[in-house]
């Protein structure tokens, strides 16, 4: 079964933006075929929209890279259960959200298909999503633009304001398999 490595980025501006992303990164490590090796400090961003139906808390964004062998759009089913199960508004998808995943690579494919675009369209606009993604792999090459990730950081317009966290992703749920050690009887 062939691998890919995929980047997921994640984000998060209503409830307890900081919980919530704790949990999306658990679950990330459950993903069945898959294998989490790295992810990004979390970030306090400012919303990027232009018509404001974001509202005005700020999110919480960071990037998972994991090893899969599921399909793009078995990984995009599999995060908007993810997502619907952290409480994403469904009748309201523009509006804040407890949790919004996007898949903004996937190994260097292009995917044009009804609800997948892959690389994610806005991922070379966003310092939210760059800054990020360059703390883990900066040198991954995007397929369409062919510039590195840390290239297009270095070149992006986007002021929008991005403020690293010290707290470290991962240790309020450790992602150690409960069962890896078989009972003893
Ligand atoms: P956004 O993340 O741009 O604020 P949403 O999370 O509401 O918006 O996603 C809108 C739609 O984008 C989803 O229904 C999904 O099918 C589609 N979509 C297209 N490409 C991607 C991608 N690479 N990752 C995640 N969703 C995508
Ligand atoms: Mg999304």
């Amino acid at each position: 079964m062939t691998q890919e490595t995929t980047f997921v980025g994640f984000g998060s501006n209503l409830g307890d933006r900081q919980e919530l992303c704790d949990r999306a990164f658990a679950l990330m490590n459950l993903l069945p075929l898959s294998r989490v090796t790295g992810v990004s400090s979390y970030y306090e961003t400012e919303p990027v929209d232009p018509e404001g139906r974001l509202g005005t808390t700020w999110f919480y964004n960071g990037v998972v890279r994991l090893e899969t062998s599921l399909s793009p759009t078995q990984l995009l089913d599999i995060l908007q259960e993810t997502e619907r199960g952290l409480g994403r508004d469904d009748e309201n998808r523009q509006g804040p959200r407890t949790m919004d995943f996007d898949i903004l690579l996937f190994g260097q494919r292009q995917i044009d298909q009804a609800g997948l675009t892959v690389p994610h369209p806005r991922l070379h606009l966003r310092r939210f999503v760059l800054e990020p993604l360059v703390e883990i792999d900066s040198a991954s090459i995007h397929p369409t633009l062919h510039r590195s990730m840390k290239e297009l950081l270095d070149a992006l317009k986007d002021t929008s304001r991005v403020k690293k966290l010290s707290i470290k992703p991962g240790t309020k749920y450790p992602t150690q398999p409960a069962c890896s050690v078989p009972p003893s009887s």
